[in-house]
């Protein structure tokens, strides 16, 4: 069910030069399940040196043959999708139907951007003189460096990858250590599927060493991470300082606003479902439930209500809606928020406890009383922690929801058409979803302004990232 990963370098399947691993966790066990290979200096300059060849076959195969190609990856992921799920859940703990539909949407990605990949077209721009053509052509930016995290470890690297294959880049995957196995079962559908050797590259090892070996790489044209802010600036300065272009997917903490016209029901229902999903490790988890004073109480109660409902476990076993968290750092991490907020005297009305003392299990957690002075306001909580505060007037939730440095993800309840588009032009994100979940999908926009970072990572947009624009300008003999 679940095996030791290996790197996959120059159309090899390997262990690190060295032999050196690192251990893999079951979140939910704590037991050791496989180990990954942690890539040395050499490693990556064979992977280097691959994708540099593989660009150069790759960016010269059409974009008709190259989305043929990306469809019958799909294909194959959709095929293998029960058990890369099950790997999935096995590695990050998400319970098994999650896992499955970040597989089976995966494969939707791949599909797009498959179809997509024959849309990157240039445009003629009329000239001043007659018999002169002014060429605007679409090429491959170059062998991209992608870095993903552990959250979505399927998701994550399919929208760098297929944005990445569709243009005809190379692309060095640096998958996320704690989840493995996943990711590495999505290159083999594209490996299956035919992908030449060198066009994809995975390496494994310690994420500061990899990223500062290869973004200054002259080889490396283009960069792309998805994972928190601090480390998101850390690699966009090495990007810039390079000159490579980069697209940084980061953090946030996402205002949900609930207004007293909303249909209240359907807010708590919808944003609470929304919150526990994969135990609010997403980084476009609504976070700051910002509710209008009339409706507060109700929504407090249906929230809390539906809190408590959920059944936590070992994401294998049936029924099962929230996992663990995906390792052993997200635990200290929601305890010291958590004491931080008791302490300065916010409610917890309900969870805010670890459960048991084996896997990383933590309680659904919904929490009142809340100010501005306390951290979990403050800093992006990553785990099952909703934080539901009052407010009176609209000028007033639009101070609340941009005082922060982060702008990823909005979230907003009203039946107000007025209120509604008011809303959506005032709060500073870069994704905004009214009266229902309407965020990632492939054919739509995907990213962040402000500090939670650059660039789309969905849409036409996405495409746009991994290309450079050449100016020809022709005239007859
Ligand atoms: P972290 O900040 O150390 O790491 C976040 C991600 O970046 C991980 O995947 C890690 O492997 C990678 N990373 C870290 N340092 C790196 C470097 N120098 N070069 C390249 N990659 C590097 O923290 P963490 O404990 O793994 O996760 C905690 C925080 O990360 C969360 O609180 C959340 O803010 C953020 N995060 C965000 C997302 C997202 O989807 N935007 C996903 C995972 C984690």
């Amino acid at each position: 069910m679940y095996n030791d990963v290996l790197l996959h370098i120059d159309g090899q399947w390997r262990p690190a030069t060295g032999g050196r691993t690192i251990p893999v966790l079951n979140p939910a066990t704590e037991e050791q399940i496989g180990t990954v290979p942690h890539a040395s200096e050499a490693d990556l300059d064979e992977a280097l040196e691959a994708a540099k060849r593989g660009f150069a076959t790759w960016k010269k195969v059409s974009a008709f043959e190259r989305s043929k190609l990306m469809r019958k990856a799909a294909d194959l992921l959709r095929s293998r999708a029960d058990s890369i799920a099950r790997m999935m859940t096995l590695e990050q703990g998400k319970p098994l139907p999650e896992a499955k539909m970040e597989v089976m949407a995966g494969a939707d990605v791949i599909d797009w951007f498959a179809e997509e990949a024959r849309r990157a077209y240039g445009r003629v721009i009329p000239a001043r003189a007659e018999g002169v053509y002014q060429l605007v052509i679409k090429e491959p930016v170059g062998p991209v460096a992608a870095f993903t995290p552990w959250n979505f470890p399927i998701n994550q690297v399919v929208r760098k990858l297929s944005a990445a294959l569709a243009t005809g880049c190379s692309i060095i995957v640096k998958a996320p250590e704690e989840t493995p196995a996943s990711p590495a079962e999505l290159i083999r559908c594209f490996l299956d599927a035919g992908l030449p050797k060198g066009v994809v590259g995975l390496v494994y090892g310690v994420p500061a060493e990899i990223s500062s070996y290869l973004i200054p790489h002259p080889i490396i044209q283009k960069v792309t991470f998805t994972g928190s802010t601090p480390v998101g600036k850390h690699l966009a300065a090495m990007a810039g300082q390079h000159m490579k272009r980069a697209t940084m997917e980061l953090g946030g903490h996402a205002p949900a606003i609930v207004f007293d016209d909303a249909d209240v029901d359907l807010a708590s229902k919808t944003l609470a479902g929304s919150k526990f999903r994969n135990a609010g490790q997403v980084c476009v988890s609504p976070t700051r439930f910002l509710v209008q004073e009339k409706v507060f109480d109700q929504f407090v109660d249906k929230f809390v209500a539906y809190a408590k409902s959920l059944k936590v476990g070992n994401g294998l076993e049936e029924g099962v809606q929230m996992g663990p968290l995906a390792n052993d750092r997200r635990i200290p991490a929601m305890e010291a928020l958590v004491a931080d907020a008791r302490q300065k005297g916010a409610e917890v009305r309900t969870g805010g406890n670890r459960i048991g003392n084996k896997g990383y299990f933590y309680e659904p957690t919904v929490i009142t009383g809340l100010t501005r002075e306390m951290r979990a306001m403050n800093e992006e909580p990553f785990g099952p922690m909703a934080l539901v505060v009052p407010f009176k007037e609209f000028d007033e939730v639009v101070e609340e929801a941009n005082r922060l440095p982060y702008g990823l993800a909005a979230y907003a309840f009203t039946k107000s058409a007025k209120t509604a588009n008011a809303i959506a032009s005032q709060v500073e994100s870069g994704m905004m979803t009214i009266n229902h979940l309407g965020l990632a999908l492939p054919e739509v926009p995907f990213g962040g302004i402000k500090d939670s970072g650059y660039g789309s990572e969905g849409g036409s947009e996405a495409i746009e990232a991994y290309l450079i624009t050449k100016f020809v300008s022709q005239a007859g003999l």
